[in-house]
C-alpha cells in the first residue's frame, strides 16, 4: 500500500469501515510509515474527539488510540485465525469425502 491510499482510508479505519484485508494492509503500511501514522493520529483526533465531544464524553487521546490500535491488531490476528480454523475444516471434511469415496472407510 502507498501513502496515498493509506491517507485516502483513514476516516474509513476511524469510522470502523474497512474490511478485514484492508484493515491488514492499512495497519501494515501506518506501523512503518511514520507520516501516515501522524496522519491517523490527526484523523483519529479530529473525528473521534469531534463524536465524544458532541456526546459529552471525556476523550483521553494517547490511551484511547492505543486501545483503539491494540483492538485492530487483535481483530486481524484472530480473523487470521478463524479464516485458517475454515479452510483446514474444509479441507479435512473434503479429505472425508475422497476417503469415503474410496471405501477406505465407510460411515
Ligand atoms: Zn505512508
Amino acid at each position: 500500500m502507498d501513502c496515498k491510499t493509506a491517507r485516502a482510508q483513514i476516516k474509513d479505519y476511524v469510522e470502523g469501515r474497512l474490511e478485514l484485508g484492508s484493515i491488514r494492509s492499512f495497519l501494515n503500511h501506518v506501523n512503518n510509515c511514520e507520516d501516515c501514522m501522524f496522519e491517523l493520529q490527526t484523523g483519529y483526533l479530529v473525528y473521534e474527539g469531534i463524536k465524544r465531544m458532541d456526546r459529552g464524553d471525556y476523550f483521553d487521546f494517547e490511551k484511547d488510540f492505543e486501545a483503539r490500535m491494540k483492538k485492530s491488531r487483535n481483530f486481524v490476528v484472530l480473523a487470521s485465525r478463524a479464516k485458517f480454523g475454515l479452510i483446514l475444516l474444509v479441507f479435512l471434511a473434503s479429505l472425508g469425502l475422497v476417503f469415503y469415496g474410496l471405501g477406505i472407510f465407510t460411515l
